[in-house]
């Protein structure tokens, strides 16, 4: 059914969580409706609104930013399908993630180490970093800010939770 971007009682995105996550919250009465779809849920005893963000009734403090999982979908999409060594895009499925610092030589899977390569790009980059095989990074790889993820949704979703995220 999709998911639901939680607001902070701030109005600072804080989370995302599923539809029966964000009914349980607000039917509890810990969050309220700020955006809707047009769509309807329908249960014995409630009816309302499909919620698409929600916003805490009281504020929730975080040491950190949501974590994000670091996803093929994800790079793919923070890199806008393009090999970040020469700017092709090739189809998606020739596309292929590339660790900056070769896992071999310790290189983690994370967003600041992982980034979108065409196979020509990524078979002559080998095992070595960019400096060694004498390639530029167009962008340096970065955890992607939070409506990358979210656009990954649907058209609705994406455009509701566009307001909150500043971008
Ligand atoms: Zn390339």
């Amino acid at each position: 059914m999709g998911d639901v971007l939680v607001l902070n009682a701030t109005y600072e995105p804080l989370s995302v969580v599923s539809v029966k996550r964000a009914v349980v919250l607000l039917l509890k009465e810990k969050a309220e409706l700020i955006e809707t779809a047009t769509a309807m849920l329908r249960a014995e005893n409630f009816s309302l609104p499909r919620p698409l963000v929600i916003r805490l009734v009281y504020y929730v403090k975080i040491p950190r930013r949501v974590a994000l999982p670091v996803s093929r979908r994800g790079i793919l999409s923070r890199d806008q399908y393009t090999c970040q060594y020469c700017g092709d895009t090739p189809p998606r499925k020739d596309l292929t993630l590339d660790h900056v610092l070769p896992r071999s030589r310790g290189g983690k899977s994370t967003w600041e180490n992982v980034t979108t390569a065409c196979q020509k790009c990524n078979g002559r980059k080998s095992n070595r970093t960019p400096a060694e095989a004498n390639m530029t990074l167009l962008t340096n790889p970065q955890r992607p800010r939070y409506i990358a993820i979210a656009s990954l949704g649907n058209a609705e979703a994406t455009q509701a939770w566009g307001k909150y995220m500043g971008d």
